[in-house]
């Protein structure tokens, strides 16, 4: 379980979360909709403690992500992460992007890690790319092959921060597929998503953050089709 209680953090003089609390449970899919610069990507960079905070608490399953005897590296093998952009090492074909880490990071051995990459990648799709260099995929294989990535270390959640929004609109529905597939399987997950459709499809709850706060969480389905609060109502209409 993922637990956030109020918690506040500024860039310089500048407060960006103002105090967020919040509870994620495992197997739930959260989806963070919210107008731009309303510290969605800021929350998930605190969550894995890629950011500090000035205030409150965060908690995955058990561990303080900001105190300062947590183990860094140990709570992110729990957080798997894919961000908009895509960031593949580019000299790595798709099977060596995905055994890297498992390998130098758990220790296991090279066909241990060639067999791991080969069943992530198919389990997104792309097993007929294992030797592809990233700049052979398209920006929706680059995608799944980041969330293959993230995948082989057995996270026990994902974090997504629109991993759709840099991809040519036709690509996607493939993305978007893997995560649908992903959610099916049980998987936690915290996605940030313009996608609204998709979040109240395969969301359990959303959270609307407006100036650092959350303005409104509920029920996917409840909350976008019938928003409670005004500036909900308003984004929603903005993006429907
Ligand atoms: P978007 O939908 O555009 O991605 P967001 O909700 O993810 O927006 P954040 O990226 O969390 O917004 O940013 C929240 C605020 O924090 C913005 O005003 C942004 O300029 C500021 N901010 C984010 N990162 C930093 C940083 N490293 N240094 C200073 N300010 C930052
Ligand atoms: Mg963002």
């Amino acid at each position: 379980m993922i637990k956030i209680e109020g918690v506040r953090k500024s860039f310089g003089s500048l407060e960006v979360l103002k105090g967020i609390d919040l509870n994620v449970e495992k197997g739930e899919v959260l989806c963070l909709i919210g107008g731009s610069g309303s510290g969605k990507s800021t929350l998930l960079m605190c969550i894995n403690a890629l950011e500090n905070i000035q205030a409150g608490r965060i908690e995955v399953d058990g561990i303080d992500v900001h105190a300062s005897s947590t183990d860094k590296n140990k709570l992110r093998q729990k957080l798997g992460i894919v961000f908009q952009q895509f960031n593949a090492f580019p000299h790595l074909t798709a099977r060596d992007n995905v055994a890297l880490a498992p390998r130098r990071v758990l220790g296991m051995s090279k066909a241990e890690t060639t067999e791991l990459a080969e069943h992530h990648l198919a389990h997104v799709g792309l097993g007929n790319k294992l030797d592809h260099y990233p700049s052979q995929l398209s920006g929706g294989q680059q995608q799944r092959l980041a969330i293959a990535r993230a995948l082989a270390m057995k996270p026990d959640y994902m974090l997504l921060d629109e991993v759709t929004s840099a991809l040519d609109p036709e690509l996607v529905g493939e993305v978007l597929d893997t995560l649908r597939l992903l959610a099916a399987e049980g998987m936690t997950m915290i996605a940030v998503t313009h996608e609204i459709p998709f979040a109240r499809e395969v969301a359990d709850r959303v959270a609307f953050f407006h100036e650092g706060v959350i303005h409104e969480i509920g029920p996917a389905k409840e909350l976008i089709n019938n928003p409670q609060m005004k500036r909900t109502q308003e984004f929603l209409g903005k993006i429907l």
